[in-house]
């Protein structure tokens, strides 16, 4: 298939200097194609995805030490669970490790917010995702006062001090920031009020939760501004066109993993030998 990018998917989605409030959520950065194209490149580079991811996970095996760590944030109804589904899906299960954060458990609640986050990274080998993340704490937390300013503004440093370790711990950061429209927001949450099959993704705070639209924007706008960094980089990514959010993720996935630079994990057998022995047997 024509490449369809005018330019890469990790170039038009660079958070760097980006003003929240100037995204075009219906937009499709770097893809030239419509819908119809969008949808068979998924599904031709999602092969190409999980053939990589299989690399990684040979690797992990052998006793690589690399991983990849696929962080979703997004207001509700902005597509983080289709990612996972469409994107994630399209690769072998046994090399995901997925994990999403709700509300902090009382558990949870005893120890320091990064502490549920650190259990969950991805081990050797693994591409693991983050259905919203430690970055709840710098949301949420800031937009609803559930921890005093002075503890919610030191979170940012932490975040940063805490991403550049597991950076350089040999795991690649892909942040991804998912951003819908007001409106497209109120068709998402119409639909799951029309529809039974959806009502379990529904929640009455999702209605209240649209007041404090801005003050999410300006939270996020925060968290582009004072987490954007070289080894934990942010993609905004317009989500209106739940086709091209698919494929763009699929995309920043296989920029991660291409860069890794793996090779199949040599024999530690001798090949002519072993089928000399298969032969004979
Ligand atoms: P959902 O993703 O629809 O299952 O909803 C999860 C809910 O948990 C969202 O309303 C989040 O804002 C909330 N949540 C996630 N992390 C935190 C956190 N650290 N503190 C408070 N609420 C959180
Ligand atoms: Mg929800």
């Amino acid at each position: 298939m024509a490449n369809l990018w005018d330019q890469p998917a990790t170039t038009a989605l660079r958070a760097d200097g980006l003003r929240v409030a100037d995204v075009d959520t219906s937009s499709r950065p770097g893809f030239t194609g419509d819908k119809r194209q969008g949808k068979a490149a998924l599904t031709e580079r999602g092969q190409v995805l999980s053939k990589l991811q299989e690399k990684l996970f040979a690797h992990g095996r052998t006793g690589g030490d690399r991983s990849v760590l696929l962080v979703l944030q997004g207001m509700d109804t902005s597509g983080k669970g289709g990612i996972v589904r469409h994107v994630i899906g399209s690769v072998d299960p046994q090399g995901v490790d997925h994990a999403s954060f709700g509300v902090p458990t009382e558990q949870e609640k005893q120890h320091d917010f990064l502490w549920r986050i650190r259990k969950r990274l991805p081990a050797h080998g693994q591409l693991g995702v983050f259905d919203r993340s430690h970055y709840e704490d710098v949301l949420v937390a800031r937009v609803h006062d559930l921890v005093p300013r002075a503890e919610w503004e030191q979170r940012y440093g932490q975040i940063n001090k805490f991403e550049r370790e597991v950076a350089e711990s040999g795991t690649i950061i892909v942040k991804v920031a998912m951003f819908i429209s007001l409106e497209e927001q109120k068709r998402r949450l119409r639909e799951r009020l029309q529809r039974p099959d959806k009502y379990w993704k529904f929640s009455p705070a999702d209605i209240t939760e649209r007041d404090y639209w801005p003050e999410y924007q300006k939270a996020y706008q925060a968290i582009l501004d004072r987490t954007n960094t070289e080894y934990a980089p942010w993609y905004v990514l317009p989500a209106d066109h739940k086709w091209y959010s698919r494929l763009a993720v699929t995309e920043l996935l296989i920029d991660a993993l291409t860069s890794l630079r793996l090779d199949w994990p040599p024999a530690d057998f001798d090949v002519a030998e072993q089928m000399r022995l298969l032969e004979r047997s």
